[in-house]
């Protein structure tokens, strides 16, 4: 699969003209922020800030965030999904995509300078979504502003919601309004919420394609392990509760069984958007996870509570699985102190499993925004002594690893990196850890599994920096006949001229 070109083909209408010359990716956050207010996108800027706070990192270092809901379009059925921004931020995103196994095209208007500035841009991408709104392909259309296009305002806001019976879905997702990947997930899934909910407002809706169950559903928000919702139902069965659809969904009538539900269950807590569509539809939304004993018994206690299950028939759920969780995290211990980093959202989910399966665990990181959804697991973690950090920088989570000089640390690319560089064993947190079961007894043996292998490997490590010893580091890394000679003059020099400079420019603005 490629990304295509989509070239405009209808009659051009008119839209506004934003004032954008010169306007590129390196014009920094502020001046991008500015130009985006100034063009008319204060208000889905103001929402975003709201509902992903910052601090105390302004933007952690993750991915691009539209690969979120690029990825959250590319997996449902019958959704084609089109990219307008910067060349090199698409050729970026599309990487990506199908580097994750991303099985269809991704679709890309173009733009030069004159379509920015002339507001031709805006008639290209509606000449485009008319082009491919066939029913008979799609249910829906998402369309994407990257950084410079919502930096220039193009009016996605203004594009029919509908063509031909396909919905147009039009999300500004740049990288100055939105901190991260995982909460651009939200924005799309927000937005797809949104859009079927004012759907079942107006009249009969499309049924799910398979049969639901006859038991009252539990919505499971948050991607992940397939397994894991499969586990959830069981565990929820004796309370005369299903599992219901996950959003993000696979598929749009799912969105629409995602609201007829009894309670929903916010797995992972960064979808402050999506919840927001639940809570308007009068949806009680329950925190945490089914992860582990502790964590398992006060998550079937709470999705009781939230669905009106009497007493006794929560303690009969509980009874029914809190032996197993048990009996598998006793079987399978953890032993050893490990951190704990990423940008999922799924973080505290995994420190909670690791601590009950016997790890010491003194920091987590999360790249996501603390929420009310959270909270709970804050608090089981911080009464354990652990250090929770939301919005965690690189620098927070390597120096968080340098500190307590784990046994294994999870993290994110250049965590691992850094651990392997000092010999400690390292896992990364997409690959290896959401990709498998957290939830009931499945998560317990799963997750000691990789672990405890892992952690095996420290004298292989310790073997692999006995070997390299002596070849270099930084600036001398290799083998050299005249070993490079450092000059952190320069290096101070520069960072001098650059402060001058600052200085001066900030005395011109004011
Ligand atoms: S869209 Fe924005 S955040 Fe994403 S790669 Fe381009 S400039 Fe960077």
């Amino acid at each position: 699969m490629a990304t295509t070109l989509i070239d405009r083909t209808g009659p051009v209408t008119a839209a506004p003209k934003p004032d954008v010359a010169g306007l590129s990716c390196h014009a920094g956050k502020e001046e991008l922020t500015k130009a985006a207010q100034a063009a008319g996108k204060s208000e889905a800027l103001e929402q975003y800030a709201r509902d992903y706070p910052l601090g105390p990192h302004d933007q952690p270092q993750s991915m691009c965030p539209a690969f979120g809901s690029l990825r959250v379009g590319l997996r449902m059925k019958r959704t084609a999904t089109i990219l307008s921004g910067s060349a090199c931020c698409v050729y970026g995103l599309t990487f990506t995509s199908h580097f994750y196994g991303a099985r269809r095209s991704v679709g890309y208007v173009p733009f030069n300078s004159e379509t920015l500035v002339t507001g031709k841009l805006f008639e290209d991408i509606r000449d485009a979504v008319y082009a491919l709104a066939k029913p008979e392909d799609y249910d829906a259309i998402v369309i994407t502003n990257l950084c410079v296009p919502t930096a220039s305002g193009v009016p996605l806001q203004l594009l029919p919601k509908e063509i031909n019976g396909v919905r147009i879905i039009g999300i500004d997702v740049p990288g100055f309004g939105v901190p991260t990947h995982a909460e651009a997930k939200d924005v799309l899934s927000g937005a797809m919420l949104k859009y079927a909910a004012s759907e079942i407002r107006q009249g009969p809706v499309a049924a799910p394609r398979t049969a639901r169950s006859a038991l009252p559903a539990v919505t499971l928000v948050g991607e992940m392990f397939p397994a894991d919702p499969v586990g959830i139902g069981r565990m929820l069965e004796p309370m005369g509760l299903a599992a219901g659809p996950v959003v993000p969904t696979r598929e749009w009538r799912e969105l629409f069984a995602a609201f007829d539900c009894a309670a929903v269950a916010a797995i992972h807590p960064f979808y402050t958007a999506s919840i927001r569509e639940f809570e308007s539809a009068g949806r009680t939304v329950v925190g945490s996870a089914p992860v582990g004993h502790d964590g398992t018994a006060t998550w079937l206690s709470a999705i009781g509570q939230a669905c009106g299950v009497r007493a006794d028939k929560i303690a009969a759920a509980q009874n029914a699985i809190l032996p197993a969780i048990k009996g598998a995290l006793a079987a399978k211990p953890i032993k050893g102190r490990i951190t704990v980093s990423g940008y999922e959202g799924s973080e505290l989910l995994v420190a909670r499993l690791l601590i009950e399966s016997g790890a010491e665990v003194p920091y987590v990181g999360s790249a996501c925004p603390r929420t009310r959804w959270s909270d709970a697991d804050r608090e089981w973690l911080e009464a354990r002594g652990v250090t929770v950090q939301f919005r965690a920088s690189l620098e927070n989570d390597i120096a968080a690893m340098m500190d307590a000089r784990p046994d294994l640390a999870i993290g994110t690319t250049p965590v691992v990196q850094k651990a392997k560089q000092l010999s400690i064993p390292s896992l990364y947190f997409t690959n290896l850890i959401s990709a498998r079961p957290l939830m009931g007894p499945a998560g317990a043996g799963s997750l000691a599994q990789v672990i405890n292998a892992a952690m095996a490997n420290k004298q292989r490590f310790d073997v692999m920096t006995d070997f390299f010893a002596g070849v270099g580091e930084g600036h001398a890394a290799g083998i050299w006949e005249d070993t490079p000679v450092d000059r952190p003059e320069f290096a101070r020099k520069y960072a001098g001229m650059l402060a001058a400079r600052a200085k001066a420019e900030e005395a011109v603005g004011t």
